[in-house]
Formats: structure tokens, C-alpha cells, sequence
């Protein structure tokens, strides 16, 4: 089964204490379409300028992302850049040129609307209402969004939530949405806004799951070398939808094995600058760090 993942495709110019590294691969489609493409094939709806490198688009076909859905549009390319401090939990935007961003309507190729697996990764969620209305009959549709949103379209965002099984977000998302400090009591508002499955993302801290079957605390990947934590939150929900469309069996049963996977996935994303680490490791090595998870959290 493939997913089909919409969001945004950029350029990102990323500085950290340690290293300045313009324009590489990035955006929230980006992240998430490689992390995905681990588990299951790939559908990506985006759009890219005319100066987007080749270098890039031979990236997404090496993961063997479909790409009939990624709209090549006269201008420039989604452009992103932003700073870290010392901590690397703080970041601040630097730089957004919305490019061919800003008049972007995703249309769906005809075989997309099939789609049974559909995350609606970051991006203006009319653009997440708009991919929804041209699906079929969607199995299972996620959704994961930013504070931008939150403050500029925040009546979008509501409407959509009642469409989504899944919602994903961060703790800071999370109170500025429910105005909650308790991330349970917030779950519990989130559930009420429509999402059955609601998942809050803590950083380095892991996440965690409100479902039908009850709670889970998913951790992170213990890291010692952090290099840039940009796209670990979109690589973890990619991997996780990847993980859910090829898992045999009920949903339900396979979400928190997916949630494992995701946050393995997003490990390798900080281990290097956007999409450099994730790029080069195999499947294997994702294997080989669930075990470590496994291990750690058994008792
Ligand atoms: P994350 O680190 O998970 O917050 O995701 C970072 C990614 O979000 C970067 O690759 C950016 O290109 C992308 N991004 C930044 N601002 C926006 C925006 N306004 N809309 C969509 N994607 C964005």
C-alpha cells in the first residue's frame, strides 16, 4: 500500500553553532516522502521552482518517490532558513521566500485519488483541505501543522480536524491550541476537535499517543551527537505512515510499532544536515536501532 504525502518542498539554508549549510534539500514533503519510502512507496504532491536542482529530483527517485504529483512552476523554488542556539532546541526562522509556494494548488493525478494511506504534512491547511477533497476513500488521513498556522488560519485548521484520524503536533502547538498545560488534559480537547488518533511530539523527549486503546509514551532515540534537528518531526510522522500503509493488520495493533519506527527514522535525520544522514542509511539500520529501543525501554 503507498502513501500519498503532501507538504512543502524547499530549499533550506540551515545554520547551527557548529556549521552553516545553504540550500539543501529540505521541506516538510521532503522529510517525510524519504522517511516513508523506508516502509512503503511514495506519492508526492508539491511544488518546486525551476531552479530546484536536479541533484535533488534524482534524490527522490533514488527512493523511488513517485513524483506525477510534484508541479514544476516557472520561479523560484519554497526557500527556508533557519537558525539554532547553543541548546539546538531553540530555532529561530531567519528567512521564508514562498517562491511558487505561494500560488500553489495541489491537483492530484488521477491515480493519487486512490490513495487508501494520506499525510497531509506541513503546509497551509486550505492546501490540506483541498488534497482531501479530491481523494476517494481515504483508509486512514494524518495531518501535521505548525504554529504559523495556528496563528493565521486557525479556523481552517478546526475545520479540518473533524477530517483527520490522526493528528500530530508539538507540545508548544498543543497548549497554544488548547490553552492546556497537562498534554493529557490537551489530548483529551484535541480528541474533541475531532482526531481519534492525537499525538504530541516532545523534541528529544519523545512523543506521545492518545488512542481508542488508551495512551502510549513513545521515546526517542538517545543521541549524543545531535547535528541539525531540522525535519525530525516530519521525518517521524512519514516513517510512521510508511510503517502503517505495508503493516499487516488492524491499525489500532500496529500504531505504536509504527510511532517506534518513526522516531528511529528521525534519530538518523539529526545525525545530519537536512536529509544528508537519512540518505544514506538502510533498512538495516533502521532495524538495528528498534531493537536498541526495545531493549531500553523493556521491563
Ligand atoms: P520541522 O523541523 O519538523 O519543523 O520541519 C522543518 C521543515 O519545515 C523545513 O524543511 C522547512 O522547509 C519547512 N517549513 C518551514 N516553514 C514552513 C512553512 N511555512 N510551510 C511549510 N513548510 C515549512
Amino acid at each position: 500500500m503507498s502513501v500519498l504525502i503532501v507538504g512543502s518542498t524547499a530549499l533550506d539554508s540551515i545554520k547551527t553553532p557548529n556549521a552553516e549549510n545553504p540550500r539543501l534539500l529540505g521541506g516538510s514533503a521532503s522529510h517525510a516522502s524519504v522517511a516513508a519510502s523506508f516502509f512503503s512507496p511514495v506519492k508526492l504532491v508539491g511544488v518546486v521552482g525551476e531552479d530546484f536542482p536536479k541533484k535533488y529530483v534524482d534524490l527522490y527517485r533514488r527512493h523511488k518517490i513517485d513524483l506525477a504529483g510534484l508541479q514544476i512552476l516557472p520561479g523560484k523554488t519554497f526557500h527556508w532558513s533557519g537558525e539554532y542556539e547553543i541548546n539546538m532546541n531553540n530555532r529561530r526562522t531567519l528567512l521564508t521566500e514562498l517562491g511558487v509556494f505561494e500560488n500553489f494548488t495541489p491537483h492530484l493525478p488521477e491515480a493519487h485519488k486512490n490513495s487508501e494511506f494520506v499525510l497531509l504534512a506541513n503546509i497551509a491547511p486550505a492546501l490540506q483541505h483541498h488534497v482531501l477533497d479530491q481523494m476517494k476513500r481515504p483508509k486512514f488521513v494524518a495531518a501535521d501543522t505548525m504554529d504559523l498556522w495556528l496563528n493565521i488560519a486557525l479556523n481552517d485548521l478546526l475545520r479540518l480536524l473533524p477530517r483527520v484520524d490522526c493528528f500530530v503536533l508539538n507540545d508548544s502547538e498543543a497548549h497554544q491550541l488548547t490553552k492546556e498545560d497537562n498534554v493529557f488534559l490537551a489530548m483529551k480537547k484535541i480528541h474533541k476537535l475531532g482526531p481519534k488518533y492525537v499525538i504530541i511530539k516532545k523534541g528529544s523527549h519523545g512523543s506521545i499517543l492518545s488512542s481508542p486503546s488508551g495512551h502510549f509514551i513513545c521515546p526517542a532515540f538517545p543521541l549524543h551527537d545531535l547535528c541539525d534537528p531540522t525535519g525530525a518531526g516530519d521525518s517521524f510522522v512519514g516513517g510512521m505512515m510508511g510503517y502503517l500503509a505495508t503493516a499487516r493488520g488492524p491499525i489500532e495493533k500496529n500504531f505504536r510499532r509504527g510511532m517506534i519506527y518513526g522516531s528511529v527514522v528521525a534519530s538518523y535525520c539529526c545525525e545530519g544536515f537536512g536529509l544528508n544522514k537519512t540518505t544514506k542509511i538502510k533498512k538495516s539500520d533502521i532495524e538495528k536501532r528498534v531493537k536498541e529501543l526495545e531493549k531500553l525501554t523493556k521491563f
